[in-house]
């Protein structure tokens, strides 16, 4: 007898679950104790094709449904997913190890906005294209038109928002989708799912398979699927686009990141310890634009340093449900040693300076002993060449590294392979503007950090992705356009009239 939560997860195409025909399951773990939620279902080849063959039928009819039609269902949805937050959210929060005080007010509120948003955008007329005169009896017309069948693969960090960031736009603008989550959070997938059902979706328009990377990498390579939409690790995001090229499919790559966040000698003390713990200890530094190279003036460090140590009391392991805690568990065993050895490795081979945390676990009670928990760690006295200042970390691992001039920090910042995201602290905005010009990053901020609502476009630069999720031009990631010039005149300009 299975001793899991939650009912075992089937697939979910064509309008509801079917079970998978491998005969093969993995288990989704509960973060904070360790302990199995549900038994989830892999999805075989021909489990894979037969979705993928409902999302071909599906197309046909959901890309002729006019814009507004469309919209009034996924307006639906977006209300529904609203109306069931707190039954979303701790879900989420078991299935993840996000603290409750987060997934509530975060996780499911920025997926639906995102929803309301792209059904706003078609319903109003967003998906209209261009007319231009060219001469008196000439014009050129354009139109978007959805690809096709398209695939989204999700990273475990934001499973219900990356679900929905990619599904929003995707079945707004006409197409249908084949969603894989991370294996380590699939319990939101089939709740989505049902709740485009109820909204009125037709069968077949957004399906759910589960699986790991070989069940990604299947879906990739399909000959029927037009586009990827892929979240995860640069490694993983190169062999999704060079599977994807094989018949030049479209693809959207929202990668990693070591971002540097720049502090400036006259910024308030307050807001840049703030904005720092945000951009490193935020779901427990489980955030892709974590903002994990803090460059502070050489003349600040010591009351950087000190006002950071007093706030890093601030941070609250302990039961995800309980209203005072603010910082879970890593979100699996495998992540939790990977942070781990990086820890390790800033301490004995970077040497860098440890200032706060380290190895081992923060107190928690005894029921979560077992979780897959890391103590928020800062080091200091870090250089440029530290492994732990150069690779992506994905957790609660800030590293603080000083600075002279202007100039010195801003090329410091931009030496690296990444280009996820960027920021600066600052009362000066002229030079806050001067700095962010020159940040080679696609997503920057200036005197925040993190906050990315429905209508910012949001990608990486660099190795960090190819191509923007949310905003205007998000939703031109999800069609193909087509120019029209017609001519009215009666007789075509020929060059072979005569002899
Ligand atoms: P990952 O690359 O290990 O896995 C991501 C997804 O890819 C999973 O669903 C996995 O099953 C699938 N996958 C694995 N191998 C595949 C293959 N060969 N073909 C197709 N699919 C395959 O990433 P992760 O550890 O789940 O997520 C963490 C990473 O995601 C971090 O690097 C983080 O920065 C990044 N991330 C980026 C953004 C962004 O918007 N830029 C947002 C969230 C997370």
């Amino acid at each position: 007898m299975s001793t899991s939560q939650f009912p075992t997860r089937q697939l979910y195409y064509d309008g509801r679950a079917q079970p998978a025909s491998s005969g093969k399951t993995f288990k989704s773990i509960n973060p904070s104790n360790a302990t199995p939620l549900a038994e989830i279902q892999v999805a075989a080849h021909t489990d894979i094709d037969t979705a993928i063959a409902a999302a071909d039928r599906a197309f046909h009819s959901w890309s002729q449904t006019p814009p507004i039609a469309r919209a009034r269902i996924l307006q639906k949805a977006a209300a529904l997913l609203r109306e069931r937050n707190d039954e979303i959210a701790r879900v989420e929060t078991l299935d993840s190890g996000k603290a409750y005080t987060e997934t509530s007010t975060v996780d499911v509120v920025t997926g639906a906005d995102t929803l309301e948003y792209y059904a706003n955008l078609v319903g109003g007329g967003g998906l209209n294209g261009e007319t231009t005169q060219l001469r008196e009896d000439a014009w050129v017309y354009t139109k978007k038109a959805p690809l096709g069948v398209c695939v989204g693969i999700g990273a475990w960090n934001y499973p219900i928002q990356i679900a929905l960031w990619k599904s929003a736009p995707c079945l707004a603008a006409g197409n249908t989708m084949i969603y894989k989550p991370s294996e380590f959070t699939p319990l939101h997938a089939q709740t989505l799912a049902e709740i485009y059902t109820e909204a009125g979706l037709p069968a077949g328009v957004f399906n759910v398979v589960y699986g790991a990377g070989d069940v990604g990498a299947y879906l990739t390579a399909h000959p029927t699927i037009a586009k990827v939409s892929f979240t995860g690790q640069v490694t993983t995001g190169m062999k999704v686009a060079g599977s994807a090229a094989g018949n030049m499919k479209y693809v959207t790559m929202e990668l990693g990141g070591k971002s540097p966040l720049i502090i400036l000698p006259d910024a308030e003390l307050d807001s840049a310890v703030d904005g720092a713990m945000m951009a490193n200890f935020y779901s427990t530094g489980q955030v892709c634009t974590n903002g994990t190279r803090v460059f502070v003036p050489a003349s600040m460090k010591t009351a950087f340093e000190k006002r950071l140590l007093e706030k890093m009391e601030y941070i609250r392991p302990g039961p995800l449900f309980d209203d005072t805690t603010n910082f879970g568990p890593l979100s699996s065993a495998v992540h939790a040693e990977k942070v781990a050895y990086y820890i390790r490795h800033g301490i004995e081979t970077d040497k860098a300076t440890l200032l706060y945390g380290g190895l081992g676990k923060p107190q928690v009670p005894k029921e979560l002993q077992d979780g897959f928990w890391i103590r928020p760690t800062v080091f200091t006295n870090c250089t440029d060449d530290m492994k732990i200042v150069k690779e992506e970390i994905f957790g609660p691992v800030m590293s603080i590294l000083t600075y002279e001039t202007v100039d010195e920090v801003v090329k410091r910042a931009n030496t690296t392979e990444l280009g996820l995201a960027a920021g600066v602290f600052t009362n000066n905005l002229n030079l806050a503007h001067r700095i962010i010009d020159q940040l080679q990053a696609g997503i920057t901020w200036i005197n925040t950090w993190g906050e990315s609502p429905a209508e910012m476009a949001v990608g990486g630069w660099k190795n960090s992705g190819v191509g923007v999720e949310n905003g205007r031009r998000g939703i031109e990631a999800w069609v193909k356009n087509k120019s029209t010039l017609v001519d009215t005149n009666g007789a075509v300009a020929t060059v072979f009239a005569k002899l």
